[in-house]
């Protein structure tokens, strides 16, 4: 992991064992001397000594809204975060899980800062923090499961989702970056907490998606809306599919190089290949295999006019097919 700065607590001491040389000794040197005023890390330990590692972004010294920070949450894993009160009591709408309120009460007066130990570890706690502070947590590349977690972990601290995660926020951008990994996943949880912009944008990773395999527990946690948004939006495309492909290609007055006949062999080449892309009933069928598969059609054709009929069908397919809706209403 790249986003901390190791170093050792001997819990006799407070003595630094570790990255005491580094460039970041002084930031260590005073998350020591805000420790020695506040409780130890719970961690495991050897030898009674603990290691515990800084965020290299919400360490001592960063400033927001032109204060530094008053409180340090320490995540399971104990990586340190330090953090401004202020700004999570204002953000919240329960006290970060009443966590900010019981520290606030017990310690009333003290100028010291204040500690409070989290049930989460470090990869989900600094994507929460980021986004507490709207910013972006790209850079650290947490995996899916994480940016999932993030979502309920920011319910719990009594984050306003919102605006959190609306669009165009740095969270929002980076759930919807993740979302083709774990497509109905991101669907569910964005259904489950009636995110609805994020649900509309993940839709459109679920394209391609069997329906028939959402398992009952994922029904039930995304909702009956949600749920049949999602058939809709596969139904509404697959019906326009059908209607563009099954319109066939207009036929030309007959003339002496292509005549009824020809014509009509014209029509049943297209007619079977667009019943074979609609048995398919694929609601992303892309426009490249589209053109692929109907464009084939013209190197069998001799007949400049049926030629110049048949692509022009194609090119107002391709556009209608890809104006179609790819996202939930
Ligand atoms: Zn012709």
């Amino acid at each position: 992991m790249d986003y901390f700065n190791p170093f050792f607590l001997d819990d006799a001491h407070w003595r630094v064992q570790g990255s005491s040389t580094s460039r970041h000794s002084e930031l260590n040197d005073v998350a020591l001397a805000d420790l020695s005023c506040g409780t130890s890390v719970d961690s495991p330990s050897k030898d009674n000594a603990t290691m515990v590692s800084i965020s290299t972004v919400f360490h001592a010294q960063w400033i927001f809204a032109g204060s530094t920070p008053d409180t340090i949450l320490i995540s399971s894993d104990s990586v340190l975060f330090y953090v401004h009160s202020h700004h999570l009591l204002q953000s919240s709408g329960n006290a970060f899980g009443s966590l900010l309120s019981k520290v606030h009460s017990s310690i009333a007066g003290s100028s010291s800062s204040n500690y409070i130990t989290v049930r989460e570890n470090a990869d989900l706690l600094n994507v929460v923090v980021h986004a507490f502070y709207g910013m972006d947590s790209q850079k650290f590349n947490p995996p899916p499961e994480v940016m999932l977690e993030s979502i309920v972990c920011l319910k719990k601290y009594g984050a306003r989702l919102e605006q959190t995660i609306a669009p165009s926020t740095p969270l929002f951008d980076h759930l919807v970056m993740q979302a083709p990994r774990r497509p109905l996943d991101f669907y569910v949880t964005a259904a489950a907490h009636n995110l609805h912009s994020l649900a509309a944008q993940v839709s459109a990773y679920l394209l391609s998606f069997p329906l028939t395999s959402i398992t009952d527990e994922q029904a039930e946690k995304m909702g009956a809306i949600y749920l049949k948004k999602l058939y809709a939006l596969h139904h509404s495309r697959i019906e326009t599919l059908r209607k563009l492909l099954l319109s066939p290609p207009e036929e030309h007055p007959a003339n002496v190089d292509c005549g009824f006949v020809d014509q009509k062999r014209v029509t049943r080449a297209w007619a079977l290949a667009a019943a074979q892309m609609v048995w398919e009933k694929l609601p992303d069928l892309s426009p490249s295999f589209i053109q692929a598969t109907l464009g084939s059609l013209t190197t069998h054709v001799t007949c400049n006019t049926c030629k110049e009929i048949l692509n022009a069908k194609i090119r107002q397919i391709i556009v209608e097919w890809s104006l179609e809706t790819r996202n939930i209403e």
